[in-house]
């Protein structure tokens, strides 16, 4: 294995500002890494030879290597991506919309996407319903190399650097357990020289660690929250997420009480339904009754199962029936459409694989 160097994409702007002399060295050195997606220093023209053979001692360019792409019938792809160290984790690139057309076939609105990223190779957390959680944790992954999934999956989907992207950190991992890297990382999306991605259009998926969810909240960083809550009461959710021992439902909800949040925005709350465990209507009520007083919105994701779990998918009837149950009682509530479920790249399906063979 070749020595592992920091990556130019762990650094904001002013870091480098720190590093690279003089500073219109750096904005060009941001433009190669933000809008042209270079790989490599030989792909930065306008550099001068001394300096990238300065800066190639120290650093790498982007520390991640595509291994594998599978692609979805709906346009879902799933990358298997090796850092420096070997390891391997998985970023998803999601179509939300298609392209719009008019009559005469021209474009009126060009399709929509959001990048699912990983921000640890495996997960502490331990949740019993959760692939990831089977193979345990190895690392946290650092600022550079979740910057650089969006980088790799924007650059291979020739996705302009100006064109709008939506970042949800559902992938492999517990992004709050990974606090400080993945707070850089958000920084990092946000350069206006950089890639411009705006705290809005970032959402951090949480399980629920809840003086994280203060600190996260205390940084001000204008990003939006999503809540793993899916279960009503402390027993069913510590069977589902043991640390709810910890950071019980309570403790949560007064957390999420205190999270600064856009007016015009609501705080997410993930509700994964399982069969005969949480899809009655007992549970569709006193989630009712938890969330009152939150500007909440519920997303109801189907239990996607895999070999050797003994949970169960609701059946689709119950699942419209649970959700009918909070939209007459005034509660926003979507079900999500389980993309690329053909390829597992469905969110919690994301498990690491050493080069094609099952950890
Ligand atoms: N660790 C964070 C973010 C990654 S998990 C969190 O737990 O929120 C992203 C989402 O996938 C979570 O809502 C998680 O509960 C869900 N998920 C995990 N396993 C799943 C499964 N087998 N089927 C459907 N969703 C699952
Ligand atoms: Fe970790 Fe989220 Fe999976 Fe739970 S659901 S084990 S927190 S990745």
């Amino acid at each position: 294995m070749s020595e592992i160097k920091p990556s130019l994409l762990d650094f904001t702007q002013k870091e480098l500002m720190l590093l690279i002399k003089p500073p219109f060295r750096v904005k060009q050195i941001f433009g190669w890494l933000y809008h042209q997606y270079a790989e490599d220093f030989d792909d930065m023209k306008n550099i001068p030879k001394a300096l990238k053979d300065e800066l190639s001692d120290k650093f790498v360019v982007n520390p991640l290597t595509i291994i594998n792409k599978e692609e979805s019938i709906d346009g879902t792809i799933k990358y298997l991506l090796q850092m420096q160290d070997g390891k391997t984790m998985e970023a998803v690139w999601l179509k939300m919309k298609d392209t719009q057309f008019d009559e005469s076939g021209e474009v009126i609105q060009e399709a929509k996407y959001t990048i699912c990223v990983s921000t640890q190779v495996g997960c502490k957390v331990g949740c019993t319903f959760c692939l990831t959680a089977k193979g345990g944790f190895t690392r946290d992954l650092t600022a550079g190399e979740i910057v650089a999934q969006v980088v790799t999956l924007k650059r291979d989907n020739d996705h302009k650097h100006n064109r709008k992207i939506n970042i949800v950190y559902m992938g492999m991992g517990e992004p709050l357990d990974n606090l400080s890297n993945l707070a850089k990382a958000i920084e990092i999306f946000k350069e206006d020289n950089g890639l411009c991605i705006s705290a809005k259009r970032q959402t951090v998926s949480t399980s629920g660690l809840s003086n994280k969810i203060d600190q996260l909240g205390a940084m001000d960083l204008g990003v939006h929250i999503a809540i793993s809550l899916h279960a009503v009461d402390d027993k069913l959710r510590t069977e589902l997420i043991p640390m709810n021992k910890a950071h019980n439902i309570n403790s949560i909800i007064e957390a999420v009480k205190r999270f600064p949040i856009d007016t015009r925005k609501r705080v997410m709350f993930e509700y994964l339904v399982i069969k005969n465990k949480n899809d009655d209507i007992a549970s569709a009520k006193k989630l009712v009754k938890l969330l009152t007083g939150i500007k909440a919105k519920v997303n109801l994701i189907f239990f996607n199962p895999y070999p050797g779990t003994d949970y169960q998918r609701p059946t689709r009837a119950n699942m419209v029936a649970f959700q009918e149950y909070l939209v007459n009682h005034g509660l926003l509530c979507t079900i999500r459409d389980s993309k690329g479920i053909d390829i597992s790249a469905a969110c919690g399906q994301l498990k690491e694989k050493e080069l094609g063979k099952e950890k």
